[in-house]
């Protein structure tokens, strides 16, 4: 089945807005397995959009359009979709119903002419509800072509193609595609590619991708299936294999759970207090640690040591080994991670020291990074060669702090 997208807005075309409702879709799509050839952004105006809804309904067999659903009068995608489809429009009444109690619950006295206009449906469209706005999304299936007509504002499509448009595609095949996602840390996109080469080579049902993200890969695993429960049959033993193949770089197979949740689930989960003792990394450990929410249970308080003297002033370090060894190095990061534990009487102390760049600092090169993470009178120091921006530093720093305290309670109380 083939699939494309029709942003409707001006906005976009002039850049004042990215369409990131396109690139939500198009990943989406694909996990359904549906092909994508083509999307399209074009203004608020009649004539083009309907020049380009013809030529997307001559080749495909499912049109998606974003925006252009509001109760302005530059909102034209309901009308110009009705005509393309040649539907009338009626006032749903169950529609405009819901839309009035919108505004009597937001204090509203009188519901604007305008936005009875949202209750305007194409004939026999499908009418899919809007939780979080008035204007409601709409499916129409043609012969040939199916259009599925969606709201602009992030907030609202989102939750709307998840609960009642993914649903719906995934309905139309006779079969159920079902993925789960592996992510993975401490290996590198290439290397987990050639680790799993032989598996993509044979795979067909299910099948394998690999993506690359800073500092982490991930692998989707998708199946095809009459049925849910069929589908995990086919991908329950591909997840087994992964776990044989990468063990405990894998941090979780919950595709919605992040590097630094599945640090915090750890953490929660055997009892353990983390603090964070950071330099080059400027208190980003300790703020995507606290971005999890309940992160409050495991973290209490944590420091920014950018100077020296802060170093041995709040973490202990020696004036010696600054003297001796510089901040960047292995045996400072070390006395910054013991002093940190000590200072905050965590459990668990993860310290960052480096040279973030652009520039070298002295004969450091930018980009060297040292990580220390103590537990229990156990430090382990490593040592980083980070490329890229002052940013992407950063950013690798972070995750490569917060594998290392992964797998630091990993190699304590196991998984
Ligand atoms: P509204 O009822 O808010 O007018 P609408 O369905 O008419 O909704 P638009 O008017 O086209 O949608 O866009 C409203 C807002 O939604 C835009 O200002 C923008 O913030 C966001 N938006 C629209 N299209 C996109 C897109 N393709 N990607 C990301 N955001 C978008
Ligand atoms: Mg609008």
């Amino acid at each position: 089945m083939v699939v494309e997208i029709i942003a409707v807005g001006t906005e976009i075309l002039l850049g004042n807005i990215v369409n990131t409702n396109a690139q939500f879709l198009a990943k989406r799509c694909a996990v359904l397995g549906l092909a994508m050839y083509h999307q399209t952004v074009v203004g608020d105006n009649g004539g083009r959009l309907l020049e380009a809804i013809n030529t997307a309904k001559s080749r495909s067999d499912i049109i998606i359009l974003t925006g252009g659903l509001g109760p302005t009068e530059d909102d034209i995608t309901r009308d110009i979709c009705a005509k393309a489809f040649d539907r009338v429009l009626y006032i749903d009444e169950a529609v405009q119903k819901r839309i009035e109690e919108y505004f009597v619950h937001r204090g509203d006295v009188k519901v604007a002419a305008s936005n009875i206009r949202q209750a305007m449906v194409p004939s026999g469209a499908i009418v899919l509800q809007n939780d979080n706005g008035t204007a409601p999304g709409l499916i129409i299936e043609g012969e040939d072509c199916t259009a599925i007509l969606l709201p602009g504002p992030p907030n609202e499509l989102i939750p709307m193609f998840e609960e009642q448009v993914y649903p719906y595609l995934n309905s139309l095949g006779e079969e159920t595609i079902y993925s789960k996602m592996v992510k993975l840390c401490g290996v590198s996109e290439s290397l987990a590619e050639e680790m799993i080469l032989d598996m993509i080579d044979a795979q067909s049902n299910p099948t394998l991708a690999t993506y690359a993200k800073t500092g982490e890969v991930h692998i989707r695993v998708t199946a095809r299936a009459a049925d849910e429960a069929s589908a995990d049959r086919l991908i329950s033993p591909v997840i087994d294999e992964l776990y044989k193949r990468f063990g405990e770089n894998i941090y979780t197979t919950d595709e919605n759970e992040s590097l630094e949740a599945a640090v915090v689930r750890l953490l929660k989960k055997h009892e353990l207090t983390i603090s964070a003792a950071e330099s080059c990394t400027g208190g980003l450990v300790a703020a995507t640690i606290i971005n999890v929410s309940g992160a409050s249970d495991v973290i209490k308080e944590s420091y920014v040591t950018y100077c020296d003297e802060a170093k041995h002033r709040l973490l202990g370090v020696e004036d010696a080994t600054l003297k001796e060894f510089s901040a960047v190095s292995s045996q400072t990061a070390r006395q910054m991670a013991e002093g940190c534990a000590r200072a905050a009487g965590s459990d668990i102390a993860v310290s960052v020291t480096g040279v973030a760049g652009p520039g070298n600092d002295g004969d450091k090169p930018a980009g060297l990074v040292f990580i220390g993470c103590c537990y229990n009178g156990e430090t382990i120091v490593n040592e980083y060669h980070f490329k890229g921006s002052r940013q992407k530093v950063r950013d690798n720093a972070v995750i490569k702090a917060l594998d290392m305290v992964r797998r630091m309670v990993i190699r304590n109380f196991g998984a």
